[in-house]
């Protein structure tokens, strides 16, 4: 099987005038709406509360609102140049690609380690082969003749001996008091980040490449400490003179003194953004320092106009959606702030072939995933002499097709109702409440159970629990968020009182934001139960009874379609609690038995009266917990019962009809967006596993899916369409529900409706 191109065809769609996609619309092209489409359920009013609110129109930043240049670039292009690039490489190829890709803003080269310009800067190392050329100068100037944007790209992790020679104390040193070597390239030597020469000589650095150049911002790459912990005389005395103490020599992130160092470097590179990024406004006030990686995800949120997620490709057994799940978190503090999405073409691995080329299924999955989930690509390129070509022609498709359709890939505002908290703290201070409970593993587990159940959702930053970022959604999602602060806790009570939902597991709220027990949930009182004092587990061959209700001998329906089952496996860890107040009981613990010898293979107790699962209907709100580790365990063994159950418990927690539904074949991640004057719902097809080693080899077309839609309310259909196939699907409309059918996928289709 080949692949198909995406978007075939899609290229030559452009409109003649203006931008691709708006306008052209025909009588021809309107809606056509069936009649006697009699099984389509209208949907009723929605029930009050402020859960159920139409969502506003996307969160303000706290800082800045969206203004600036930032929210314009829709595709992004770097080129990091290498030493011996000036004089070899031909910039009007890359200006000319550029072009052909329709790339709106380019991130290139231009100094720190290397300088690609003539700096005046002494201990500035110009590049060896620059002689007397600017090639920084010279693409910039071709971009901004193209129109574009161009934030300059600087990398201070490294200097040569001269500049040893000459600032001693500008080099990073180890525990042991050896100054650092780079790791990878001995000649070099690893700065410190956090004194003078990022301070002062990085800074100079800024100010002029502010200043010969009027570039849009600065970005710096690997500006965080690198090669480990610096003991640098200026670390040293910072850190005392900020804590009174010693650097720390523990990398024990729970050791109350590694804890006051992360808080420090944390500080100190805040300090060290707001320090460039003032010298670059005092230069420019519509440029900013951009940092490729933020100090912490808060730190984004309160300061960024724009960030860039740099995460470049799949390796190993990653996830496919696992660009996808970095765009949600970029989103969870950044909301409708711009956001690229890096990917490089090559293989990321630990052996770092930085030149290589990687398959064109892959490169279409991860940048399909980050577009889907509200990122806007940007394709990264390392050296201007290219080695192997083969991947310039499946970017440039991937790109036509993002401009042919743009005004659909604005991701204005996301339609998902259900959203999962993203714990940075919990992923900090808490590391398990046994050897081998690993928080991000019931993340995991949570995140993929959501794409196969083809849940649109999004995720929340702890930091941001505020009505109007929580009350768009309907449901909120507690995956093992074991950490959290006695004000999170009200911000979700708060949450849950007027009327939204919750889905909390495992450790949920046992601790707290410094990864200390509490002696009970930090969220008791809503899931119902209280702290027992102890966790089981690992648990061999334990199972969950499936129960009717004693009375109605009715199944719950949270137990929906296990219904010729009488119990399903259970997970390895559990949370022992003692509820305090009645609960139905529709799963109770089958405990341990031995699993060897077979003889003995047999329940010593067939029946529990101990639940496993916790569901509360307080009206609008529905509240349900489970005590043992469904998400971790699914991360681990994938068993489709604890997925069944998963997605049960989301339904009947959320309980409203979704405004997505897609089903058909297949694993597909399906996320809805609203723009000005559209609504989209991307379909990526994950379907290829690669018979689960994780390398993705070829596209395999999926289909057909038939999609149920809600539209917008006070919204109607103007014309619906397929932006990949470039056809227009089969659609019947009952009140306000679209139903569509999409007949086939290859990797990423988008149902286009303009309203
Ligand atoms: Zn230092």
């Amino acid at each position: 099987m080949t692949s198909d191109k995406p978007g075939a065809g899609s290229g030559e769609r452009e409109a003649g005038s203006g931008k691709p996609g708006e306008g052209n619309l025909s009588r021809r092209d309107f809606l056509q709406v069936t009649a006697g489409a009699g099984a389509l359920v209208s949907l009723g009013p929605a029930a009050a509360g402020p859960a159920d609110q139409t969502p506003s129109p996307g969160f303000a930043a706290p800082g800045e609102p969206l203004s600036g240049w930032f929210d314009r670039p829709m595709r992004w292009v770097q080129l990091t140049l290498v030493e011996n690039d000036p004089g070899r490489f031909d910039p009007q190829f890359w200006l000319d690609y550029f072009r052909r890709l329709h790339a709106d803003a380019a991130c290139l080269s231009a100094g720190g380690i290397v300088a690609y310009y003539p700096t005046d800067i002494p201990l500035h190392h110009r590049s060896a082969w620059l002689g007397t050329s600017d090639p920084f100068g010279t693409l910039f100037s071709g971009c901004r003749a193209q129109g574009m944007h161009v934030i300059a790209r600087t990398d201070p992790h490294a200097v040569r001996d001269d500049v040893r020679a000459a600032h001693p104390d500008w080099i990073a040193v180890t525990r042991n008091g050896e100054p650092m070597r780079h790791w990878a390239n001995h000649d070099l030597w690893v700065s410190c980040a956090l004194g003078p020469y990022n301070f002062e000589f990085m800074n100079d650095v800024h100010r002029e490449i502010a200043s010969k150049y009027r570039v849009d911002g600065i970005f710096s790459n690997r500006w965080a400490p690198q090669g480990g912990d610096c003991f640098c005389v200026h670390c040293q005395e910072n850190f005392k003179a900020a804590t009174g103490q010693e650097l720390p020599k523990t990398t024990d992130a729970r050791d109350p003194a590694r804890r006051k160092f992360i808080d420090w470097r944390k500080a100190r590179l805040t300090e060290l953004w707001k320090h460039w990024d003032a010298t670059i406004r005092s230069v420019n006030p519509d440029a900013r320092f951009i940092p490729n990686g933020p100090p912490d995800m808060k730190t984004a949120g309160e300061m960024a106009s724009i960030q860039f997620a740099d995460n470049q490709a799949r390796h190993g057994a990653t996830p496919a959606w696992a660009n996808g799940r970095r765009a949600k978190e970029y989103r969870s503090v950044m909301g409708r702030r711009p956001i690229g999405g890096i990917f490089s073409v090559g293989l990321e691995e630990p052996y770092r072939w930085k030149d290589s080329v990687q398959s064109e299924a892959e490169v279409r999955m991860w940048v399909a995933e980050g577009t889907a989930n509200g990122m806007r690509p940007w394709v990264t390129k390392f050296s201007g002499v290219l080695y192997d070509r083969r991947w310039l022609p499946i970017v440039e498709r991937i790109y036509q097709w993002h401009y042919a359709h743009e005004p659909y890939l604005r991701n204005e505002q996301s339609l998902a109702r259900v959203a999962l908290l993203y714990s940075e703290q919990t992923m900090t201070v808490h590391s398990g409440v046994v050897a081998g409970d690993r928080t991000e593993d019931h993340v995991l587990g949570m995140y993929h159970a959501l794409v196969e159940a083809r849940v649109p959702f999004d995720m929340v930053h702890e930091a941001f629990l505020t009505p109007d970022r929580l009350d768009v959604y309907k449901l909120l999602i507690l995956a093992d968020a074991a950490a959290l602060s006695d004000a999170q806790c009200a911000a979700i009570r708060d949450y849950v009182n007027r009327g939204g939902s919750l889905l909390a597991t495992f450790a949920t709220s046992l601790y707290d934001e410094l990864g200390r027990r509490r002696d009970n949930f930090g969220l008791a009182d809503l899931l119902g139960v209280s702290f027992a004092g102890s966790v089981d587990g690992p648990m061999q061959n334990s199972y969950l009874s499936l129960d009717a209700d004693p009375a109605t001998r009715a199944r719950h329906p949270i137990l929906a379609g296990f219904d010729d089952a009488p119990r399903i496996i259970n997970g390895a860890f559990r949370v022992n609690v003692r509820p305090t107040m009645p609960f139905p009981s529709p799963l109770t613990l089958i405990p341990t038995y031995p699993d060897l010898p077979m003889e003995d293979v047999y329940p010593r107790v067939e029946h529990t009266e101990t639940g496993e699962i916790f569901l509360r209907d307080l009206g609008r709100s529905r509240i349900v917990y489970i005590p043992w580790d469904i998400d971790r365990t699914f991360w681990e063994v994938m068993a489709t019962d604890h997925g069944r159950l998963l997605k049960n418990a989301v339904a009947w927690a959320a309980n409203e009809r979704p405004r997505v539904e897609v089903t058909g074949p297949g694993v597909v991640d399906v996320t809805a967006w609203r723009q000005r004057n559209s609504m989209t719902v991307h379909l990526v097809n994950l379907t290829n596993p690669m018979m689960m080693k994780g390398p993705l080899r070829e596209v395999i077309p999926i289909g057909p899916q038939r999609a149920s839609i809600e539209l917008p309310s006070g919204t109607r259909a103007r014309k619906v369409h397929l932006l990949t196939t470039g056809s227009s699907p089969a659609v019947a409309e009952t009140g306000g529900v679209l139903r569509v059918i999409v007949p086939s996928i290859d990797v990423h289709e988008v149902i286009a409706i303009d309203l």
